[in-house]
This record gives C-alpha cells, structure tokens and sequence, in this order.
C-alpha cells in the first residue's frame, strides 16, 4: 500500500534527510573495479577561503546533473571532489587575522605562520565543502582531495623534478610583475589594467658632444633613473640626423646611445622612447634584441636603490616628485600634458604593480603548448561551445613562459637548494642533505613556493594517485569532461591540458564545457562594490534547493550570460510543487494497488499517447543532455511534466482511478500511471534529486534509492504516431470548447451543449469514443455528432484540425445558455472601463517628461500595459458585434 506525501512540500525537511542517507548508503562512492564503463568529472577546486556563490552553484549544478545522469545510466560515475591552497588568497586571510592580534608574519617566522595557516583551514577551510553538500553534490568525499595534501604535494614535486631534469624548467633573470606590497611576483593574468588620469611628463636628454638635446615623453619620469638607451625607429624622418649620437642621463649625468629599432611606435610622445629594460615589458624586450644592460633603479619594495643616486632610498611615488622639481630646475622637463593611460594593479590587494627585472623560475611553455594545440585542433579535446577554439588558438600561439615562483610562504616550496660552498644547484625528489658536486653540507633551499596553478595543473592525474599507477588512474583518466566557466580557461584549463599531456602522454579530459557567466537581473556583473550579489545560499533557503538547481540547469542556454531573477526561480517553485501534487494525487489513488499483480489488458488511446510522448521526451531529454543543452532539457521535462502529464493525462485518467470501473481495470489504469511517474522522477533525479527520492521511497515497487535506479530508455516499440494524432484532435476539441466558453462569458459551473459536425466519419467516431473525458473538461452536458446539417442560428463555432486531413466543427449553441441582452450591457461597461484606461495609459505615453525621466523598465512596462489593453478591448468589441448579430 502507497504512503501518503505530507499536504505541503517542505524542502528543508527532505533535503537533509536525503542528503544524509545518500552518504551513509555510499551512493556517491565510485568503486573502480573495472565491472561499469567509467565516468570521471573532476571539479574545479574551489578555493579553500571561498565560500558558495553564484558561479559555483551554476558550476556545481551542471556537474551534478552531468554525474548523477551518467550514475543512472549504469557508469561508475566519479566525481573526484577537492580543494585547493589558493596560495596568496589563503595567506591573505590569515595575515589579516595576524594583524587583529597586532601580529605579521615575518615576527612568527615561516614554520610558525604555515602552522597557523594549517589551522586556520583545520577550522574554517572546510566551508565551501558543506555549501556544495547544501547544493546536492554527489561528489565522492570518500576522494576527497586538497592541493597541498601530502600525495599532490608529492606529484608536484615530481612533475617539477622531470620538467627540471627535461629542462623545461628553469631559473632566469625576467622581467615580471611585481606588487610592492604583497611582496610577490603576478602572473599576467593576476594584473588588472584600469585606466588612470596622469600625466605625460617630456623630458629632454642632452645631446653628448653637440649641441640640442632630445625630449622623451613617460608617465614614469622616476624610472629614467634605470634607462640604458633611447630607442627611434628607423622610419622617423624627424630622427634621421642624430642615428649614431649619445645622449647624457638627466641628472645622473650617465651617456647612454640612441638606438635604432622597428618597434618603436613614432605615434607616442616625441618618438624618441626611454628604454628602461629593468622596468618596462617593452624595454626588457628591446634591451634582449640590443644587448643592452639592465639598471634596477627601485627595489622589490617600491623604493630607489643605490643606482637612483641622490634619490636612493626614496619611496618610488616621493622620488617622482622629486625628481620633477629636479627637471624643471634644470630646464629640462620641456611640457607636462594630462594623459589618461591603462595602470596594472595588483588583483588582490590593487597596489600599483611595478615591471620589475628578477631571479625568477620559469615554466618554459611553447614546448608543452604545441601538443595542447594540436590535442585540440585534432578534436582529442573538445571546446563546447566551438566559439572558444579561436581565443584558445591566439592566445596558446601566443603564450609567454610561465613564471612559476611566488614570494609568499603557504605553497609547496621550491624543491632546489643551492650548496653555500660551491654554488651547486640540486633539484630533487627526496630533501638532500649533501652537495653532490662538493660533498658539503651547507645547503640553503629555496624560499619561493610555487605559483598555486601549478598544482592544480596537475588535478585530473594528481587527484586519481599519480605518480603512483592506481587503478583509479589507469580507469579514469582521460576524465569524461571539465565543467568550467571562462574565466579560468587559461589560468587551470590549458595548463592543464599541457601538463595532461606531456606527463601521461595523454589528454586530462575529452570534452571541456565552457558555461556562461550568472549576471543579476539587468544583465550586469555581480559583483560586492554594485551591491549587487544575489546568494545562493539565501535562495536555496527561500525557494528550496531543487527550485534553485532546476532554475540554474534552465537558464543555462549555451553560450549565452544568465540574467538571475528571483521571479524565475519562483516560477521554477511552482514546477517543483505541481510536480509534488501530481504525485500526491498519485499516491492517494494507489491504496489498493499491488505492483506484483498481473495485468493482462490492453493499453487505452489515451495511455498510448502519454507512453508514446514518454519515449519521446527520454529521447529529447538524454540528446540535450549529450550535447550540453541544459536549458533545453529542463524545458522539455517541464513542458512534458505540466502540460501532458497533469494537464491532460492525469485529468482524462480522474474517473478510472474512481470506484465505478472494475477492479481489473482499475488496476491497469494504477499500472500504467505508476509507470509513467516512476519514469519522470527519474528523468527529473539529476535536476531535483531531494524531492524526487522522496516521492521515489512512496512508490510502490520502487527499490533503493532513485540515485541509482535506471535512468529511462525510449522503447521505440512504445511510439505510437496514431494515437498521439488521436489525442490531438481530442485536446484541441476541449481546448476549443473552453475558449467558446470563455469568450461567450459562460458561467464555470454551467453546461453546455457541442454538436459536432464532419464529413469525415472517422473524427466523429474517436471523438466518440472520448466523449467522457470531453463531457467532462469541458463542462459538456449534450454532446451530439452529425455527419453535416445546418448549425443552429445563434452558436458559437470552432474548428478543430486533425493531422493534416480532416477537420471537425464544434458548435455550442448559444439559446438558454447567456441572456444576450444582459451580456451586451455588461460587455459595454466594460469596454467603457477599459477605454478610459487606455486612453490613460496614451495620455502618459504621449507625455515628454514621463518618457525622458522615468527609468526604462518603467515605460517599458506603460507601453506593454497599453497594448495588453488595447488587445483586449479589440477581442471584447468583435464580442460585442457578434452577439449584436445573434441578436438582430
Ligand atoms: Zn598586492
Ligand atoms: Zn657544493
């Protein structure tokens, strides 16, 4: 016997509960042993200070619907869960926490602060992990990995050993990033350039044994201090005298050559451009081409060094000005012009970041690129959507080295020692404790940790035991897919596919999915300065977490930024709740079924139509899925789920479900319903999976856990294209009824009568057969079929088509059933109300200042009032004029 669901779906009640029993049942644990195709996922580390928003919920999402789909399908499906060390962010934190204590870090010392940064994970890094429980994750905890744990410690120290032993990593004097206050070296990528209003300051170089001098323009007169040359092009008619002069430094005094170079943009400033190889990107390359030396003028604090001469030890921002006064008491600062120029700043702490020549260890990339291009252009991986392939073309083709050393301490250290006696560098597996050049024991390791993208480089193999030979390995790598957003895709998703491929010969995944970004409702970037950010947490609370997931899976169209209204999601509540009534409804009219009992009888029309349409819609549903058309799928099973199955067929299907039929064919009609519930639940599970098992648990003959029970097949033996044609014809002929009824203002409760009329016998016939369903959604008390005869005078008439040919008129007289004259005066005051409305909503429409001053949405929203309205008085006055002709 069924059990009942409780009157009013309460989300939070299930959601634990389920979520509880999943974990303790070992649902989510992938058992690799060979006996199911794999299926891998591994997520995108999230970082350990972060805490669930938006992106994730949607990333997660996605990942979640992917696995649980492929776990239904008979997979060992695993996905491979995990956080990383998010090296400056992590530090950050903590260092904040040090200064509420009025502590830093270096008064700890780097063995005390790691331990603090250990315990500070210990006790607050677990929190994203609990919100991805929230969401419904059916990640594999039991997998559980972190980026600095001590097996991915040990792949990275291996990958880093081969691609040092290979050469492929190597230490060199480089132009990067720097950001003076975080005292470390950022990547590209980690600089946000933002426009800034400066200045262009021109600046003469005297000319060296000659009269004149030449002006340079720069927004950084501070870093002349570490010029060794001015570079022209060799196309400057303006500079075609001095080729083969020296210039003097200003200030400093030091002579310094014009150089000729086809790089130098004759458009900025004079055209005569300061090279400051230490300092400047540009430069560093010009200086490469030149051979020109290189002068540190300012220090990894931002302050002059020894080489600024009198401004040694300056703050760089303080020598700038000085050095201003300099020039001008000089005569040699010619003009100062206001400029506004792009400034990079650092992405964590927004410092003004300073190019900056240094020791740095590099990841020599072009090498380990080409087989990544390739792997791509071969469609070993695929970028879904294709759009992608172009930017991962230019920007692979493209790619610098990469500079993979951070001077922070949380991160896996540098394995190199230099030996203090010889010189010797030693890179290696195992901490030595001897030079093996010299023998000696003085061995001093490097002190910069490794760029935090380095180990997640390494996640797909990292994370299933290499370097170790697992089995887990060996079944699932190449992973199955990458779920990602863009953002990262040059960041995590190539280096990971340049690692994947050079350390296990092999791609880390076959198919990346790149998913939009989540926007707030006007389509603008969430973000805490626009106030802006909607929480997931909050509207999981509110709306329920299934609500929340099938609206995220929903919006998720391909290519395309998602716009989160909370309308939507409440639309999306009300999905989740229509499908817990229907089930309600369900299991109430279950009592007495018995699922072991034989059922010998034939299908119904109406029972071939849901079936048939059933097949259909698994089909659709497991295609859209295969391509990544997330939104299309959640439409189709929405669609399916309202319209067909609680519209139509649980309606039609009312009155079997009563006590007038047999037994016999009571229990067919239980059957087949059961049937086609259990086949939505479990086309719904990976979109809703908390109120699915909790409906699955309360159907009879259903077994386990939804999680893994099949997802459903279409049987093509099911497809049934003429009873589909049948139904049709008897869903149009109610739809057609109740607009006759609508539209002639008949009462709800009334009855009314339908002739029917075709020349088509057959139509005829089947709506014969369906009479009782008609008779009852559509309020019909005589329902009459005549082959053809004259319609009655005053009626009201439909046509309704069936396939492609035949049709079938529908005539509700009208005589008994409205007092025309009572109708005409009621439709007249109302036309009355709605014109003066719509002449209201004209008169704003037409007024200047309502137009220019109120916001957008607001006139948008006047000029749909005003059509809407201006629709419906033109359906009431076509009304009018036929019951005006009823009554003449
Ligand atoms: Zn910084
Ligand atoms: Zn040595």
């Amino acid at each position: 016997m069924a059990e009942l669901l409780d009157k009013v779906y309460d989300p939070h009640r299930i959601e634990t509960k389920w979520y509880e029993y999943w974990e303790k049942q070992g649902l989510f644990r992938a058992r690799a042993d060979g006996q199911k195709p794999p299926y891998c996922i591994v997520i995108p580390p999230p970082n350990i200070t972060g805490s669930l928003h938006m992106g994730h919920a949607l990333n997660n999402t996605l990942q979640d619907v992917l696995i649980r789909w492929k776990r239904m399908q008979g997979f060992d499906a695993l996905w491979m869960p995990g956080t990383d060390h998010a090296g400056i962010a992590t530090q950050n934190v903590v260092e904040r926490r040090l200064a509420q204590e009025g502590l830093d870090r270096h008064q700890l010392g780097r063995k005390a602060f790691i331990a603090r940064v250990w315990q500070w994970k210990q006790e607050s890094g677990g929190t994203i992990i609990n919100q991805l429980k929230r969401l419904g994750c059916s990640c594999d905890w039991s997998r559980e990995r972190f980026t600095m744990d001590e097996g991915l410690s040990r792949a990275v120290r291996e990958v880093f050993v081969c691609l040092y032993e290979e050469g492929l990593i190597y230490k060199g004097d480089y132009i990067i990033n720097w950001c003076p206050r975080c005292q470390t070296a950022l990547a590209d990528l980690e600089v946000e350039h933002e426009p800034v209003d400066g200045y262009l300051y021109y600046i003469k170089y005297p000319l060296v044994g000659r009269e004149g001098s030449l002006t340079v323009a720069t927004t950084r007169p501070e870093t002349l201090l570490g010029d060794t040359a001015v570079a022209i092009n060799p196309e400057d008619p303006r500079y075609q005298a001095y080729q083969g002069s020296s210039v003097r430094l200003p200030i400093l005094g030091r002579p310094i050559p014009l150089i000729i170079d086809p790089h130098v943009d004759p458009e900025f400033g004079t055209g005569a451009l300061k090279v400051t190889p230490a300092h400047d990107f540009n430069d560093f390359d010009i200086a490469q081409r030149h051979n020109l030396p290189a002068v540190k003028a300012l220090d990894e604090n931002g302050v002059m060094t020894e080489a600024a001469g009198k401004y040694h030890g300056q703050d760089r921002f303080v020598c700038r000005e000085n050095i201003l006064k300099d020039l001008k008491k000089e005569g040699l600062l010619e003009k100062v012009e206001s400029y506004s120029h792009a400034v990079g700043h650092c992405y964590r702490c927004r410092t003004v970041v300073e190019p900056m020549i240094s020791k740095q260890w590099f990841v020599a990339v072009r090498t380990l690129a080409e087989p990544a291009i390739v792997a791509v252009q071969e469609g070993r991986i695929q970028l879904i959507p294709e759009a992608w392939d172009r930017s991962f073309f230019d920007w692979m083709t493209n790619i610098r080295d990469w500079c993979i050393s951070r001077q922070i301490w949380w991160g896996h250290r540098i394995p190199a020692w230099t030996c203090q006696e010889c010189g010797q560098v030693i890179v290696a597996r195992e901490d030595p404790s001897a030079c093996p050049n010299c023998g000696g024991g003085d061995l001093e390791q490097e002190t910069d940790v490794l760029d935090t993208w380095f180990s997640s480089a390494l996640w797909p193999f990292s994370t299933l035991g290499w370097p170790e030979d697992t089995p887990e390995l060996r079944l699932f790598y190449p992973t199955s897919v990458l779920v990602t957003a863009f953002d990262i895709l040059f960041f995590w998703v190539a280096r990971m596919m340049m690692m994947g491929l050079h350390m296990m010969r092999d791609v880390p995944f076959r198919e990346v999915y790149i998913h939009a970004l989540v926007r707030d409702p006007e389509g603008q970037k969430m973000s805490k300065s626009k106030g802006n950010i909607i929480d997931p947490l909050e509207l999981m609370d509110k709306y329920g977490t299934d609500a929340f997931r099938f609206s995220l899976a929903a919006f998720a169209a391909m290519g395309r930024d998602i716009r989160l209204s909370e309308e939507r999601i409440l639309g999306y509540r009300n999905f989740v709740n229509k499908v817990w009534n229907a089930s309600r409804f369900t299991l109430m009219n279950l009592e007495d079924y018995d699922p072991a009992r034989e059922d010998e009888a034939p299908l119904s029309v109406v029972e071939s139509w849901i079936l048939s349409r059933l097949q259909q819609v698994e089909a659709e549903a497991g295609r859209h899925l295969e391509t990544y058309a997330f939104d299309q799928a959640a439409h189709v099973l929405y669609q399916f789920t309202w319209h067909e199955f609680c519209d139509w067929y649980l309606e039609i299907i009312k009155p079997k479900l009563g006590h007038g039929p047999s037994p016999e064919e009571r229990h067919h009609t239980q059957k087949v319903l059961v049937e086609v519930l259990s086949a939505i639940l479990r086309l719904l599970h990976p979109f809703m999976p908390f109120i699915t098992e909790e409906i699955w648990h309360k159907l009879p003959g259903a077994q386990g856990s939804i999680m893994v029970a099949p997802y459903p097949q279409p049987d093509p033996a099911l497809e049934n294209p003429a009873a589909e044609a049948e139904m049709g014809l008897v869903m149009e002929s109610i739809v057609a009824i109740r607009n006759m009824r609508a539209e002639m203002n008949v009462a709800p409760s009334a009855t009314v009568s339908i002739l029917a009329f075709s020349q088509d016998p057959r139509l005829l016939e089947m709506l014969g057969t369906h009479q009782q369903s008609v008779r009852l959604l559509a309020r019909v008390q005589d329902l009459e079929f005549q082959p053809e005869g004259p319609p009655p005078a005053a009626a009201a008439k439909s046509v309704v088509m069936y396939s492609s040919d035949g049709s079938l008129d529908l005539v509700m007289p009208l005589t008994g059933l409205i007092d025309y004259r009572e109708e005409a005066r009621r439709l007249n005051r109302e036309m009355d109300k709605l014109s003066r409305e719509l002449a209201q909503a004209q008169k704003k429409l037409a007024n200047e200042d309502f137009l220019s001053k109120a916001p957008a949405e607001v006139v948008q929203r006047e000029r749909e009032r005003h059509q809407a309205l201006s629709e419906k008085l033109s359906k009431l006055k076509s009304h009018e004029k036929r019951l005006r002709g009823l009554l003449a």
